[in-house]
């Protein structure tokens, strides 16, 4: 049967998967949902013994049912190669009282490639499924992360050009060099003056602004999203999760049927959805623990039913968390609603307009499975050096955010169920405020003189994706004001 994704702000804009893959957005600011979330067709225990592929096109081809078993395999086939470092794809790793899911092993070093080494693949088979012959122009916000994977997936690939837009200064030093060095004629990347929040608002805004988007048609040319508002960024997160519980049921930890809980380092609210996602595929998960840094709008939504991004904005040394709206929550909004449209819409409004809304008693009845919580820049730096110290294992700073509020999470509850954390990037990506974290006299070192000493600690190898930026020339230096985007992607595509 083919599953439908209809808007979140209006259920009679209705598309299939593919659809919605190459429109990103829905209109009026829309995200695109499931109807229903499909229940697995094989158990448990056959997928404990499938390989990450295997199990990839087993989630997705519920999710995605207009693509061909041909068509999805050649995704997933042509996204998990040997681009990551590792066979398994998404190690499992035991230390310290819980199970890392190393997400980080691609070729971007965090785990924005899980879903965007396969997005490039998706969308141009949705492409050449909906006959578009447009060229698809990728338009991307990033807090650090997606814009590098992104790049990555997307450079060179054609029929499409990628536009990225990343905070000048709100990412760290080597989110940014590994952006600017990108290569790749069909890319651009630009700095703004502004916020994360800043970046993402402007491509939103292009995203709705219909009259753009009719002459961009006229040009040949049509927008998409790589950001996790995109539900083929979606969709393959989902994988990872039924990945993890069924290696615990492969080496015997659980038993088919068991309950595990997830830990998640949350900015847009994209991974955890897909975890949330997963348990209504049938995967049995106790608790969704949302981790947020200092930036702990989210926290603050889960204890009390308001959300109010009207704060100061926090620049941490988490930066991909850094984040006031959460894009994604909107679809569990509109879920804890009863899939209602318009009472969803009614919320968001009041989100854009005054910067905050309250769900109702019934709607917060709906969020018994998560809990909230966060951890200030001390605890996780601290939670960084304590895990070194007692396992020689060095975590980045999102992991860290997670690990601290998974402690948090124990003291409270004294919940002894097994428990998933999902390691979000590489400590390679955050050196310096990994090193900083573990002895401030680091802060003395230049950033690949850190590198070479956070080598030393861990005894984990220098990933690929930094030896290729010790000498790479920057090749995108452009930066505007946050109300120049629009004209700096005219100038990009000469339109
Ligand atoms: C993007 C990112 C996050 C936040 O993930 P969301 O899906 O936006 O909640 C956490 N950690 C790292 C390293 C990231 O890149």
């Amino acid at each position: 049967m083919e599953l439908i994704y209809k808007s979140t702000r209006n259920s009679n804009e209705t598309a299939t998967a593919s659809m919605a893959i190459l429109k990103g957005l829905a209109d009026e600011g829309g995200l695109f949902v499931p109807d229903s979330v499909p229940a697995f067709d094989v158990s448990l225990d056959e997928l404990a013994g499938m390989d990450y592929r295997e199990v990839a096109y087993n989630v997705m081809k519920l999710m995605l049912t207009d693509f061909t078993e041909d068509e999805l395999r050649h995704c997933i086939n042509s996204a998990y190669d040997d681009k990551f470092d590792t066979k398994e794809i998404a190690p499992l790793v035991k230390k310290a009282g819980a199970y890392y899911l190393e997400l980080f092993h691609g070729s971007t070093i965090a785990f924005k490639d899980m879903a965007l080494s396969i997005l490039p693949y998706l969308l141009t088979t949705s492409a050449k499924k909906n006959n578009v012959h447009n060229e698809i122009v990728i338009l991307t916000a990033t807090s650090g992360d997606t814009g590098k994977a992104a790049l990555a997936g997307f450079a060179d690939v054609p029929g499409t050009k990628i536009i990225v837009f990343y905070p000048k200064n709100g990412v760290s030093p080597i989110q940014e060099k590994q952006m600017v060095t990108q290569k790749g004629d069909n890319t651009f990347v630009v700095g703004i003056k502004g916020n994360f929040d800043d970046a993402q608002t402007g491509v939103k805004k292009m995203f709705s602004d219909a009259e753009l988007n009719s002459y961009l048609n006229e040009k040949g040319y049509q927008f998409s999203s790589a950001n996790s508002i995109n539900i083929g960024r979606l969709v393959p997160q989902m994988v990872y999760y039924v990945y993890a519980y069924t290696r615990l049921v492969a080496d015997g930890t659980i038993k088919a049927g068991d309950k595990i809980n997830v830990v998640v380092p949350t900015g847009n609210f994209g991974n955890i959805l897909a975890a949330y996602y997963a348990k209504q595929m049938g995967l049995p998960i106790n608790k969704f623990i949302c981790a947020s840094n200092e930036n702990k709008v989210l926290y603050d939504f889960f204890s009390t039913g308001n959300y109010n991004r009207n704060r100061e904005f926090i620049l941490t040394s988490s930066p991909s968390m850094d984040i006031l709206i959460s894009s994604n929550l909107e679809r569990l909004i509109y879920r804890i609603a009863g899939n209602d449209a318009v009472k969803n819409k009614e919320l968001m409004t009041a989100l854009s307009g005054k910067g905050e809304y309250t769900i109702t008693d019934d709607m917060k009845k709906e969020l018994a499975d998560f809990y909230g919580n966060y951890a200030s820049e001390a605890e996780t730096a601290a939670t960084i050096k304590k895990v070194y110290e007692s396992d020689s294992y060095i975590m980045d700073t999102h992991t860290a955010v997670a690990a601290t509020v998974y402690d948090k999470y124990v003291s409270e509850t004294g919940d002894k169920t097994p428990t998933v954390i999902a390691s979000t990037a590489s400590p390679y990506k955050f050196t310096r405020s990994v090193m900083n974290a573990i002895d401030s006299e680091y802060d003395k070192k230049t950033d690949f003189e850190l590198v070479d000493e956070l080598n030393r600690l861990s005894g984990v190898k220098v990933p690929q994706a930094i030896e290729d930026i010790r000498t790479a020339p920057v090749r995108h230096d452009t930066v505007c004001e946050k109300d120049e985007m629009l004209a700096e992607v005219k100038k990009f595509l000469g339109i």
